[in-house]
């Protein structure tokens, strides 16, 4: 999901600087909930990776579309169960 908010805006609400209607106002409903429960970290850093560091990894199917899988046994270790890459 693309939404219209701001790397500041973000540092506010995750700072608690304000509530979440008041950093985003002009967010729906639906956005601010995708925003407290639906984004995974993945969906994060491609919003607002480091795109100078990150360097995306193709997958088997030459698309970006890793299958990430959690390692159970440490929850920032993530693998892609297709093609083995990982990230962290
Ligand atoms: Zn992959």
């Amino acid at each position: 999901m693309d939404l219209p908010i701001t790397q500041e805006q973000l540092d506010r609400w995750h700072n608690g600087q304000g509530l979440i209607q008041e950093v985003f106002p002009h967010l729906s409903k639906e956005q601010r909930e995708f925003l407290m429960t639906g984004a995974t970290q993945e969906e994060w850093d491609n919003e607002f990776g480091e795109e100078d560091e990150d360097v995306a990894v193709p997958c088997v199917d030459g698309t970006e579309n890793h299958n990430w899988v959690r390692n159970d046994e440490d929850e920032d270790d993530c693998y892609c169960d297709r093609c083995g890459a990982r990230e962290y």
